[in-house]
């Protein structure tokens, strides 16, 4: 069975206690390879050989740095095809979606951020004739970069690249549930001669190795992305010791359907973000709020084109849904469904598991679920559920809908259909959320500021926001 390994100083090495856990393909339900059981000594060896090499690479010219990890997006493009197998076994996601968005969103990254420092400014201030104030924006040190396992590679590199890109040094913790492309990255490293320990990739379980690294003395920036528990314990830990933090978290994000949107595209952008990866984007819209008026046609327009969608065989490229991510997963879902079926929810399409047969048939299937009839207010309406289940709600005026978008503990974003220009920008602009969409989702612009309010994060990420994040700025006086 195949073994992944850490990536630590350049080399691909076992776990120093020799321990492995099985790595489940959730379209199978079957153990198909062994991820390391890292623990603090693996930790402490990626720390350190990350910190040799800080002052070789922040020293390193911005055009020699970029120049290297351009050749590391060339050779994940060398490897697409590998790459985009291995995220959709590891994942249990469709080929087809991780071909179209998660794999080519790697090279995006990483050439992104390389091309971003070379065209990258800092802040002069003059002060009439007295002196001059020039800021520099210098690299800090080790930066811990830990990722979730929706959007495995994906999120990865849309960290670890512009810490790179900024002269710090990485040890990176992929999920536990998802490590293949991780570890598949760290081959295209070594192939790419990345320079040894420039970038660190240890695997295991969060307690054993995220809290050792998020709280090991020389980590003084983390990078966080994943749930919002996870998030409130990292920012306690590491608060006392001053780190730099940033957390992307969850979200529960409205979709506000007005009765003058374009109905069949609101209609069909709903549905997609609904259901795509299985529900389990941190930006997907798990609430859609309907204008009274157009609500029953509304409703069985999104069922019809719901119920179109075939969950399936992740290889087969007619599937729209795979299997969710795990087995615990799976039955967290379900038993919010249930929890739904228990408060007088309506279960209006799906609500249950997908048996699929032969060797699919202990894979973790789930029928796209939407569900109508509960109380805005209520835990399925405030929680995070983090899967194919979507509930809709009805609503009367302007007001009341950005009252009940409002309504939960998230703030990471939101999409709003309407033709009515001056009502699209007014509620956007009412809406509580870091990210907000009109009439589109998932329209993703590298160079935005991206992130959560409230409970769905601390800080921004993407374009200049993440160099600032992973550089400190130094002011320097110059009297004239
Ligand atoms: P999670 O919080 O369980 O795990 C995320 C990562 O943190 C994993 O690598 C895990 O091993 C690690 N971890 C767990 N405990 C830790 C600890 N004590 N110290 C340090 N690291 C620890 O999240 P998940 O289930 O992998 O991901 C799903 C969540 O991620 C959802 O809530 C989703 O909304 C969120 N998410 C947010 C964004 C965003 O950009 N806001 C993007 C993707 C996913």
């Amino acid at each position: 069975m195949e073994k992944i390994f850490n990536y630590i100083n350049g080399e691909l090495v076992a776990p120093e206690n020799g321990q492995y856990l099985d790595n489940i393909n959730p379209s199978t339900g079957k153990v198909y390879s062994l991820i390391p059981d890292s623990d603090k000594r693996d930790i402490n060896n990626a720390v350190k050989s990350a910190k040799k090499a800080f002052p070789m690479w922040s020293s390193t010219s911005k055009q020699e740095r970029s120049k290297i990890l351009m050749k590391l997006a060339d050779n994940i493009e060398k490897h697409f095809d590998k790459l985009v197998i291995a995220e959709s076994k590891d994942n249990g996601k469709p080929e087809s979606l991780a071909s179209k968005v998660d794999i080519p969103r790697a090279p995006a990254n990483i050439r992104f951020f390389a091309g971003a420092i070379l065209h990258d400014s800092s802040n002069l201030h003059e002060m009439d004739g007295v002196a001059i104030n020039y800021t520099l924006r210098q690299p800090i040190g080790v930066a811990a970069c830990i990722s979730p396992w929706n959007l495995p590679l994906y999120l990865l590199t849309w960290k670890i690249a512009p810490a790179l890109a900024s002269g710090n040094t990485v040890v990176a913790k992929p999920s536990e549930i998802t490590p293949m492309t991780a570890y598949l990255f760290s081959k295209i490293c070594i192939e790419s001669g990345l320079p040894k320990g420039v970038l660190n990739i240890v695997h295991g379980l969060g307690s054993k190795v995220g809290d050792p690294l998020t709280t090991h003395k020389d980590t003084p920036i983390v990078s966080f992305t994943g749930g919002t528990v996870t998030g409130k314990h990292i920012a306690t830990v590491t608060a006392p010791m001053f780190k730099k933090l940033s957390l992307e978290l969850g979200g529960k994000n409205p979709n506000i359907i007005f009765a003058d949107a374009d109905f069949d595209k609101a209609v069909s952008i709903a549905s997609r973000a609904a259901f795509t990866n299985q529900g389990q984007i941190c930006l997907c819209g798990s609430r859609i709020f309907i204008e009274e008026k157009i609500y029953n046609k509304f409703r069985d327009a999104l069922i019809a084109k719901a119920s179109k969608l075939i969950v399936g065989d992740p290889k087969d490229p007619k599937t729209n849904l795979g299997a969710v991510v795990s087995k615990d997963h799976m039955n967290k879902i379900l038993s919010k469904i249930d929890e739904a079926k228990k408060m007088g929810g309506k279960i209006l399409l799906g609500g249950e598991r997908n048996l699929l047969e032969g060797e699919l048939k202990e894979g973790y299937y789930i029928k796209p679920t939407i569900i109508e009839g509960l109380d805005y207010n209520c835990s399925i309406n405030q929680e995070e559920i983090f899967g194919p289940v979507v509930s809709i709600i009805p609503f009367k005026t302007e007001e009341e809908v950005i009252n009940m978008a409002n309504s939960t503990k998230y703030g990471l974003s939101a999409s709003i259909f309407t033709e009515n220009v001056s009502k699209a920008h007014r509620v956007a602009a009412k809406i509580d959320s870091g990210v907000i969409w009109i009439n589109t989702w998932l329209l993703r612009d590298l160079r935005i500021p991206f992130g959560g309010m409230k409970s769905s994060g601390l800080g921004r990420e993407g374009g200049f926001k993440s160099l600032d994040f992973f550089t400190e700025p130094k002011n320097i006086c110059v009297k004239i």
